[in-house]
């Protein structure tokens, strides 16, 4: 589930991963996603879990972290307003606040991040793929959009069986073939 209530006019302004020498990143790279939406800026929570941090401190800012259910802490910065308290059970899409700029922040936004280990930078995970969206500045795009044309063939050499012939392949394999490779580096 995504971040926002209403998705329709939510934006990526910094993509999960990058590096940006203006900012002083904890763990070397953007270890979440910096979302802004132009509309209704109610933040709900990606997965069902447990409150543990709810507070106002640090460059975080009005930040509340959630262990999900999965075993992955989800965290939310920079909020305007928190209405979940420690100790609260939330279920996807439960509101958790409203967007703001509070902590290290120069404009409105959301930074989302997904922490393995609470409390450590460098345990991030790719928040833009736990939540099916391009990893890219600009309008909110589902993947399985992107793939949903199940009739999409595209030419392509090797990747069906090894051989350097253009051979046509549909796109959504190629899109589970990446997803398998990304899981296996995951471990
Ligand atoms: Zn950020």
């Amino acid at each position: 589930m995504l971040p926002y209530k209403d998705i329709s006019k939510v934006r990526i302004t910094q993509p999960y991963g990058v590096k940006n020498p203006r900012q002083n990143y904890a763990a070397g790279v953007h270890s979440g996603l910096d979302m802004v939406s132009d509309g209704d800026k109610t933040i709900i929570a990606i997965g069902a879990g447990k409150v543990i941090r709810s507070q106002n401190t640090g460059s975080w800012g009005s930040h509340v972290v959630i262990k999900q259910d999965d075993g992955l802490y989800g965290v939310y910065a920079h909020l305007a307003q928190r209405v979940v308290n420690i100790g609260n059970t939330v279920r996807a899409g439960t509101m958790i606040g409203i967007e703001g700029m509070s902590g290290n922040s120069t404009a409105s936004h959301l930074h989302i991040e997904l922490q393995k280990s609470y409390y450590d930078p460098f345990s991030h995970t790719d928040i833009s793929a736990y939540l099916g969206i391009k990893n890219e500045v600009g309008s909110v795009q589902l993947i399985d959009d992107m793939f949903a044309d199940d009739k999409a063939w595209v030419m392509t050499k090797g990747i069906s069986d090894g051989s350097d012939q253009d051979r046509p392949v549909l796109r959504k394999e190629i899109w589970a073939m990446l997803r398998r490779y990304d899981e296996q580096k995951e471990g």
